[in-house]
């Protein structure tokens, strides 16, 4: 019987484990991929946008060769964490489903199951915290499965001299076109011009650290813009696009990145009874907003799936939700 099972070993994960493990709880992080395999799916060689003080666990430790740390950097820094803490983290093992058992403990305590495709672990509390990766975002358009059609990116030398066709209107697809202008290959942003006149931090917009490059290389006409009015069809070696006035457009065409945002998955909440509701990027659960527990007692939820978009809010969450559970089971338990 486990004190606390985590579900997913991102930033939230591993920072509520560091917490649960300060506590004294007897605590698994259970990861589907790799440590940190969001950070992990980040293209090869970007350098994150936020600051060493934003993304360390505990102050010292990240030591980035520039002012902000690179893909690799961020994730060298959170393996080594997990294990230099030597956090009680699963990897490579995904949860199917979470079970309430209320009868399980003497007093009347709930417990629950966590069922993987391994093992089923018993514990007193469940923090979630599996991030808003599982379901990219689809355009819905014929040809969207055809092998060259991308729902994320990765690097960019497959693509040097090709064809390519980014579409999104976020940083994602932002620092994507940029990434493939600069490095040769003949590259189209299809953009909202709205997405692309957006300069409101606060939104999901392409930030101006990546915008102004990406103006340069329009400069340089290493980078074509496109104002989508939609996207019709990819086909083998073209792609047909509407433009903002409706007229019809055919591009010769290689690759194509469909990056529209991704959602969570929030099935296995969602059986257990947790409510949910429309936040501003999405479908997120209900929680509240000091102990981070959701309507079904002993459930909590921390990180990207909840209103919590970045790394450091992330952290927070996951460290402040094991605190306060830890204090509502010291008043449970009488301990
Ligand atoms: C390209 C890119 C760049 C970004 N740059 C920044 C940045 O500079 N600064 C910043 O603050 N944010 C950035 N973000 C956002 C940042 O990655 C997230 O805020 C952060 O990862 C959230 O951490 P998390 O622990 O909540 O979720 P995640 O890091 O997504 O971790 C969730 C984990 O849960 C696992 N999981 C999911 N379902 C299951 C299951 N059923 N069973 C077991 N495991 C499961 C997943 O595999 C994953 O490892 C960026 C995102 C992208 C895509």
């Amino acid at each position: 019987m486990y004190d606390l099972v985590i579900i997913g070993a991102g930033p939230a994960g591993i920072a509520a484990a560091y917490e649960a493990k300060k506590a004294g709880l007897n605590c698994v992080v259970i990861e589907k991929g790799l440590i940190c395999n969001t950070i992990y799916n980040y293209p090869v060689g970007l350098t994150v946008f936020s600051t060493v003080n934003e993304l360390e666990i505990i102050p010292g430790g990240l030591k980035p060769a520039r002012e902000k740390p690179t893909r690799e950097e961020l994730l060298s820094y959170y393996v080594r964490f997990v294990l230099e803490n030597d956090l009680n983290v699963h990897t490579e093992e995904f949860v199917v489903d979470i079970r309430s058992e209320p009868s399980a403990v003497a007093g009347g305590l709930t417990s629950f199951t966590v069922s993987t495709n391994i093992a089923d672990y018993s514990s007193a509390k469940v923090l979630v915290a599996i991030g808003a990766m599982d379901h990219p975002r689809r355009l819905n358009v014929a040809g969207e499965d055809l092998p060259h059609v991308f729902d994320h990116f990765r690097e960019t030398y497959p693509w040097v001299k090709k064809k390519a066709l980014v579409v999104g209107g976020g940083n994602s697809a932002g620092e994507a076109a940029l990434f493939l202008a600069q490095e040769g290959a003949e590259t189209t942003l299809a953009i909202f011009r709205g997405d692309w006149e957006n300069t409101d931090p606060k939104q999901g917009c392409i930030k101006y650290w990546v915008k102004q490059p990406l103006e340069n290389e329009l400069k340089e006409n290493c980078l074509k813009l496109f104002f989508l009015g939609k996207v019709i069809e990819f086909r083998e070696g073209e792609a047909e696009l509407a433009s903002e006035t409706g007229e019809r457009v055919t591009l010769p065409n290689d690759v194509v990145f469909v990056l529209i945002g991704s959602d969570a998955d929030l099935t296995m909440l969602k059986n257990l009874g947790v409510e949910t509701e429309q936040g501003k990027y999405g479908e997120v659960p209900v929680y509240d907003p000091e102990t981070f527990e959701t309507n079904v007692p002993g459930v909590y939820v921390a990180g990207h799936f909840t209103h919590q978009r970045h790394i450091k809010g992330a952290i927070d969450a996951g460290r402040q939700a094991v605190q306060k559970l830890v204090e509502t089971r010291a008043v449970e338990t009488g301990a």
